[in-house]
């Protein structure tokens, strides 16, 4: 990072950090996020020579992953050269559980992190403190990227523990120069109280959170659209535009989206400006491809694709070509802001979340869509999937606005109709009463797959 970025973050620098909020454009790192992509490559070029070498050198899976491909390290002379290196996957985390991974001796490390292991095994993750470091540089970036500045309460409900979202946001935030209110997940109420008295003007949660968090205060008299609230950074779910015009009404704040996932770093690879035009990719740190997921070959710019990462300024966890299962488009088009990293249209889906209802490609976020904003329908829906006999049916259950049921068949009707139209699959649709929905207190169970496990 440069000397003027450390300079400005500097403590007893508040009042320059507060002139420099109000100006047109804040730059965290105003260099990096404004590198001209002549000089974005070169420097990639460079960084990934030596990632390829540390994976190469270092981590078994790696080396004979390569070797099998005939691919020698010497042999990257540009960047279209990573082409050739065989691809990551999630179950490579999972085969070398826990730590194989790993390019650093675990002694070295300074925290490890892991998923939830839903599906068997949990995926590890390990940092030394420079990766931490960058981490939070990075964290720190994206934040004033979307909006936060030196001085902000930042009120982080991103859990805490095992999960990257609430250590990723806090150290993040710390970094930028904000006061943070390391509250976490759940405690709703409480947590309505601390946003208010504390003057929090950044909310970091997952966007079901945020929207628990409004219902909550609404219930309680609370007006939070009369708060400090200014900037929501919302991320480690896919949420529809429709979700963020509701959250951005009910909590009177700028609604943005922040990506990024565990494997690859945590929160804080990519995020939305102001122009909340797609999420600029941090392109110093990670190379960015978007695939046809099937080919395994480039899309062109513009068209979807599976976004796959490699990681490059990773100690610990090097990551080639990482397959991140996230369906989206980029595009190198110049952004208004001024930043030069390419932009990731949001993620809306993620090939693993997708259903396939009677030969139809389902995302819960198209479903989403279509619930949130229909007159008479609370935000608040789950979709359970049954197979019945050897066909998939998928049921939407989604709460009503009013406990009187006496609506509630045409209302059914009406939402069957607008997911066929707009989604193209015919689904039961259970209106249910007000409260009914389990609320999220983190990431948001949107889908009940209650069909048999197995072949
Ligand atoms: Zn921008």
């Amino acid at each position: 990072m440069s000397p003027q970025a450390q300079n400005r973050n500097a403590p007893g620098n508040g009042a320059s950090a507060r002139l420099l909020g109000k100006s047109k454009h804040f730059y965290f790192d105003r260099e990096a996020e404004t590198l001209p992509r002549e000089k974005l490559e070169r420097l990639q070029l460079q960084r990934l020579r030596a990632t390829v070498r540390n994976a190469y050198d270092n981590v078994p899976l790696h080396r004979r992953r390569m070797i099998a491909a005939g691919f020698d390290p010497q042999d990257l002379r540009r960047l279209e050269d990573l082409r050739s290196l065989p691809f990551t996957l999630k179950s490579d985390l999972r085969d070398t559980y826990p730590f194989g991974m790993f390019a650093r001796p675990r002694e070295h490390l300074v925290r490890l992190h892991a998923s939830s292991g839903t599906t068997g095994k949990p995926t590890v993750v390990g940092y030394t403190a420079q990766d931490l470091q960058t981490w939070a540089e990075l964290m720190a970036r994206s934040m004033a990227c979307a909006g936060a500045r030196p001085g902000d309460v930042v009120h982080n409900a991103y859990g805490y523990g095992l999960f990257t979202g609430g250590l990723g946001a806090h150290y993040g935030a710390e970094r930028l120069g904000a006061t943070v209110v390391p509250v976490s997940g759940g405690a709703t109420e409480r947590q309505v109280v601390l946003l208010r008295d504390f003057g929090a003007r950044v909310l970091c949660a997952t966007p079901s959170y945020a929207l628990n968090i409004a219902e909550v205060a609404e219930s309680e008299g609370v007006d939070l659209r009369d708060s400090a609230l200014e900037v929501g950074l919302f991320g480690a779910e896919p949420w529809s535009e429709a979700m963020r015009r509701e959250i951005e009404g009910r909590l009177g704040l700028k609604a943005m989206d922040i990506y990024g996932l565990s494997e690859i770093m945590g929160p804080g690879v990519a995020v939305e400006c102001e122009m909340q035009d797609g999420l600029h990719g941090w392109e110093d740190h990670f190379l960015f491809e978007v695939l046809d997921a099937e080919r395994g070959t480039a899309v062109a710019d513009g068209e979807p694709g599976e976004l796959v990462i490699t990681t490059l300024t990773k100690d610990a966890l090097p990551m080639l070509r990482y397959r991140t299962r996230d369906i989206t488009r980029a595009t190198r088009e110049p952004c208004a802001c001024g930043r030069s990293h390419l932009r990731l249209h949001r993620v809306t889906g993620r090939n693993d979340d997708m259903l396939i209802i009677r030969g139809v490609n389902v995302y819960p976020s198209q479903i989403e869509a279509v619930l949130v904003g229909l007159p008479g329908l609370a935000p608040h829906y789950q979709l359970v999937v049954e197979r019945k006999g050897s066909m998939d049916e998928l049921t939407v259950e989604v709460e009503a606005f009013s406990a009187d049921e006496a609506g509630y068949p045409a209302l059914a009707k009406s939402v069957q109709h607008q997911v066929k139209s707009m989604v193209g699959v015919t689904a039961a649709v259970k209106i249910r009463k007000p409260g009914e929905v389990p609320r999220s207190q983190g990431k948001a169970v949107r889908v009940r797959d209650l069909r048999p496990k197995g072949p």
